[in-house]
């Protein structure tokens, strides 16, 4: 089943044709912050039975009608390994690999749906990047969880752009302007997926294919990045870990069409456009300091 989301809290199962609203399901009203998908993600389980029926009822709309949100809002963490393909860490002239140097946080406030634009903001001496990613999304929580048991901790995987303005400030700052986190189109559940270690994964810039891999290049493997990421914290349902980025990164500029594609889970077109008047002088300004190590 597919998991979407849509207007301004509501979640929803998708057979990939129609969509059937399931908040109603969930146990409180819609509120701020947009929470249902993490109520969803930590029900999934017990759930399951009870979508068979709706998923008989008349659909609430057709995919194709539905305007998708991101799949899950509000994550509590969205975690990230960065040089996790030998074929990035190569063009990058980097040293570090993930699974020495572990992972990083992104804002969560980045992430945002199939049907956004990636706004790029006024820096005009900086390169910013695309990094084609595949992303887990955590079901059940848990703290210290062992590799063999993984799996009963993962709702589904999207796609994930990580959009990178590179440069020498702390990576945080540069990976968590608004936007620069597009996820979606949906999450595809674990079910239908039987090794998430062996999926082609792509994205093209106005067509142009820049970079093509498969996740069986990953040095840290799915399984891997759940154990070490929860034995340092506890994953909560609609965590979403960004896997890393395999080589052919490169520049986003306005007016470009990124399109990101991963075998069996979706794919997704997300326009770039520049950003309004924030002045980013402060961000400038860290520019010529010492390298952060
Ligand atoms: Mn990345």
């Amino acid at each position: 089943v597919k998991i979407v989301g849509f207007g301004a809290d509501s979640v929803g199962v998708s057979d990939g044709t129609q969509v059937w609203n399931v908040s109603r399901l969930l146990d409180s009203a819609p509120s701020w912050p947009p929470g249902s998908a993490l109520r969803f993600a930590a029900s999934f389980d017990r759930l399951k039975a009870e979508l068979m029926t709706v998923m008989c009822e008349m659909p609430t709309a057709t995919l194709a009608d539905t305007q998708l949100a991101a799949p899950v809002r509000w994550p509590s963490k969205l975690i990230a390994f960065p040089a996790n393909y030998a074929s990035h860490n190569v063009e990058m002239h980097t040293g570090n690999r993930a699974d020495i140097n572990g992972f990083f946080l992104k804002a969560p406030s980045s992430i945002c749906g199939p049907n956004d634009d990636i706004v790029l903001p006024d820096l005009p001496e900086a390169s910013i990047h695309h990094e084609c990613e595949l992303a887990i999304v955590i079901g059940a929580g848990g703290r210290a969880i062992p590799r063999e048991r993984v799996r009963e901790h993962i709702l589904g995987y999207a796609c994930l752009i990580d959009v990178t303005v590179r440069g020498k400030q702390e990576r945080v700052m540069r990976k968590s302007f608004d936007t620069f986190c597009p996820l979606g189109p949906w999450i595809t559940t674990a079910d239908e997926i039987d090794d998430p270690d062996r999926l082609d994964l792509s994205l093209s810039v106005n067509g142009e294919v820049r970079q093509q891999a498969n996740t069986r290049d990953l040095i840290v493997g799915i399984s891997e990045m759940v154990e070490m990421a929860s034995s340092v914290m506890t994953l909560n349902s609609g965590d979403v870990i960004a896997t890393g980025t395999p080589g052919g990164v490169g520049p986003l500029v306005v007016g470009d069409q990124v399109e990101i594609s991963i075998e069996r889970v979706g794919q997704m077109s997300l326009a770039v456009r520049a950003g309004g008047t924030i002045d980013n002088r402060a961000f400038d300004a860290t520019t010529s300091k010492a390298e952060n190590k």
